[in-house]
C-alpha cells in the first residue's frame, strides 16, 4: 500500500535501507526521546509489512528479529517495502522494564481503540505523551500497511508461539456485510499466522480482550481499525534471547513475506523449536490457579500435553511439609504454554499459562454499547 514516503526522518528509497528518527517527546531534563525507524523498500513495487518491536521493554529478542532480518541481501531479493520500528519503547528498553518510567501504564495497551474522543475531564489523566506520539504514529502505520508483526516475549522458557486475535466487526449499518468482511480478515489473518510456521494459540475471548485493553496493542489496533492481517509474536524468554527462537522468528518472519509475495523461493523449515499443531483452535488461560498460598514444584513443562485431572504440580509449605493443597492437577485438555515465574505463589495465582481448546468464536460483532462507553 505505502503511499507515504517518510516516517519521521526517514525517507523511503527504492533500493536501499535508510534509517531515521520519530520523535516522542522532550525530556524536562533537556533530551529528546525519540523512537528508532528504518525504512527497506526494495526495486520493485509490492506490499508493506510493517514490523515493530521493544514496546516492552523486558522483552528483547525482537529488535534482534529486526536487526538480523534486515540485510542488503534481503533487500536485493526482496519486493515491497519493510517499514520496521525496534524499539517502540525506549525508556522501558533502557531499564529494562515492562513500562517506561515517564509514563507508567502498559504501553500495549495505547493504541487507538475507533471510540470518539473522551470529552475533557479534569478528574482524568490525559492520555501521556507517549500514547499521543503513538497515536500520531499509527496514522502513518494506516495509511500504509499490508500487514505487520508485533514481536514480544512472553514467559522464561515459554513456547515461540503467535497470538490469533479474534477479527471484531461493527454490528451497526451493514452488519451482514461488516460480518463477510471480517470473515475474509480473520481467513487471512491465519494463512499469515501459518505462513509464520510457530505455534498459534487463539487470544482470550473478545469481552476479555476489551475488558483487558488487549484491542489496544500494537497488531490488535492495526487488525481491527486497519482492517489488515497483524499479529503478536510471543518469542519466549525475554531477558536472554533464544538463539533457536530467534533464527526460527527469522525464518518464520521471511516466510510471511512469501506468503505476501514479497520474496521468492521455498518455504523455509521452522526448526530448532517446539512447534504445537492441533486439529481444533486452542485459546490461551491462565490456569490452573492455587486456592491458597503455596510453594509449587512444577510437573509439567512448555509443550507438554495433559488432560483434566492430570496432577501438574506439587505444593509445599514454606518448610517443604505438605500444606493441605497436595497435588494441583489440571482443570482442562489442552498443552502447556509457559510456567509462571518462580516458585512462591499467593492465592489465586496461575501457575501455568496453557492452551485450552477454544470454544468461542473468532469472527465477532463489538459489543452492543463499545462505540458508546469510554
Ligand atoms: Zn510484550
Amino acid at each position: 500500500m505505502l503511499q507515504i514516503k517518510a516516517i519521521g526522518t526517514a525517507v523511503a528509497h527504492a533500493g536501499t535501507i535508510q534509517h531515521g528518527r520519530w520523535k516522542v517527546l522532550r525530556h524536562p531534563t533537556g533530551t529528546t526521546e525519540f523512537i528508532p525507524v528504518i525504512i527497506a523498500q526494495g526495486k520493485e513495487e509490492g506490499p508493506c509489512l510493517w514490523l515493530t518491536a521493544g514496546i516492552h521493554g523486558s522483552e528483547q529478542t525482537g529488535p534482534l528479529v529486526i536487526y538480523k532480518l534486515l540485510t542488503q541481501t534481503l533487500l536485493q531479493n526482496m519486493k515491497g517495502s519493510i517499514i520496521a520500528i525496534p524499539a517502540l519503547n525506549p525508556a522501558g528498553l533502557r531499564t529494562m522494564k515492562r513500562e517506561p518510567y515517564h509514563s507508567p501504564a502498559d504501553p500495549n495497551r495505547m493504541w487507538p481503540d475507533g471510540k470518539p474522543k473522551a470529552p475533557h475531564d479534569p478528574y482524568k489523566d490525559p492520555p501521556s505523551a507517549l500514547e499521543v506520539a503513538y497515536q500520531q504514529l499509527f496514522e502513518k502505520i494506516i495509511a500504509s500497511v499490508d500487514c505487520m508483526i508485533d514481536f514480544h516475549n512472553a514467559w522464561t522458557g515459554s513456547l515461540s508461539f503467535a497470538y490469533r486475535d479474534r477479527v471484531l466487526y461493527s454490528a451497526d449499518g451493514d452488519s451482514e456485510a461488516n460480518k463477510s468482511e471480517a470473515e475474509s480478515l480473520s481467513a487471512r489473518q491465519f494463512e499469515m499466522l501459518k505462513a509464520y510456521g510457530h505455534t498459534i494459540v487463539s487470544e482470550r475471548p473478545a469481552e476479555k480482550v476489551i475488558d483487558a485493553d488487549l484491542h489496544r496493542s500494537t497488531s490488535a489496533a492495526v487488525l481491527y481499525l486497519g482492517r489488515v492481517p497483524a499479529f503478536t509474536a510471543e518469542l519466549g524468554t525475554g531477558h536472554m534471547p533464544d538463539p533457536a527462537i530467534l533464527r526460527a522468528a527469522l525464518a518464520g518472519t521471511r516466510n510471511v513475506m512469501r506468503w505476501a509475495g514479497m520474496l521468492e523461493g521455498e518455504i523455509e523449515p521452522i526448526e530448532g523449536i517446539r512447534v504445537i499443531q492441533t486439529d481444533e483452535p486452542m485459546c490461551q488461560c491462565p490456569t490452573p490457579r492455587v486456592e491458597h498460598e503455596a510453594v509449587v514444584h512444577h510437573l509439567a513443562q512448555p509443550g507438554d500435553f495433559v488432560h483434566a485431572g492430570d496432577p501438574v504440580a506439587e505444593t509445599f509449605d514454606i518448610w517443604g511439609q505438605p500444606n493441605g493443597l497436595g497435588l494441583l492437577r489440571s482443570e482442562y485438555d489442552g498443552f502447556i504454554i509457559a510456567r509462571s515465574h518462580g516458585i512462591y505463589y499467593y492465592p489465586g495465582d496461575e501457575i501455568y499459562s496453557m492452551a485450552i481448546r477454544d470454544t468461542h468464536p473468532l469472527v465477532c460483532p463489538y459489543p452492543d454499547d463499545y462505540f458508546k462507553t469510554r
